[in-house]
């Protein structure tokens, strides 16, 4: 029986840690919509399109191929699974991810690969936007500390902890306040304080959840 788990929450809550572990206990694929954003991010920038200029992002995207295959992140047929987690990326992606005509394309993108298979699914819209009839649903929150500090400790950038917290405030700050499908927990996802969680507990919360 084909189901969907959507999962949704902020930067550095364990959204893809977590989603991936549960993909291989319960044999769902695993969909990084961010992923998707940040490749749209990455083309813009590398090509040294101005993002404030969402026309020109739009036209960029709809000359792009994304896709994602065995687990890596295609842009135009080359895998950037590094490179959309630059510093740069991270700054510029939630203006990318604030234009509606890219979520439009996104997400309906999104619905298409959830429609032919079981999905766990995560980003920030799917169980209010991408698919709101998902199964299960679940928010992942953490004290912002916290988050920072995740990221701090897996980041390979020499960024300081200081400096990822200020941009994860930002990122969070833009996604919540957007106006198309903006970061909230949808009414009725589960939601999970993880700040004093380790990835096991999470993993095995989500997946008794779904095992009944
Ligand atoms: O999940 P990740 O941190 O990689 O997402 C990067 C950014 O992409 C988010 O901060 C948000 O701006 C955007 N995003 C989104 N909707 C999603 C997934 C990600 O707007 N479903």
């Amino acid at each position: 029986e084909k189901y969907s788990i959507a999962i949704d929450g902020p930067a550095g809550a364990g959204k893809s840690t977590i989603s991936k572990i549960v993909a291989q206990k319960l044999g769902l694929e695993y969909i990084d919509t961010g992923a998707m954003y940040r490749a749209v991010t990455l083309k813009a920038l590398s090509t040294g399109t101005d993002i404030s200029d969402s026309q020109s992002v739009v036209e960029l995207l709809k000359d792009t191929d994304i896709d994602f295959r065995e687990n890596h992140i295609y842009m135009d047929e080359r895998v950037v699974d590094e490179e959309i987690r630059s510093s740069e990326v991270n700054q510029n992606v939630s203006s990318v991810a604030k234009i509606g005509e890219i979520r439009e394309i996104l997400v309906s993108k999104q619905r298409e690969i959830a429609n032919s298979k079981s999905v766990i699914m995560d980003g920030r819209d799917i169980g209010t936007t991408v698919l709101s009839d998902a199964e299960y649903k679940f928010y992942l929150n953490a004290s912002v500390e916290e988050r920072a500090r995740r990221r701090y400790e897996e980041d390979k950038s020499s960024q300081s902890y200081e400096e990822i917290k200020r941009d994860i405030e930002k990122r969070d700050e833009i996604d919540m306040n957007r106006e198309i499908s903006p970061l909230v927990k949808a009414e009725d996802a589960v939601e999970v304080d993880t700040t004093d969680m380790d990835i096991e507990e999470v993993v095995d919360f989500i997946v008794g959840r779904v095992r009944g």
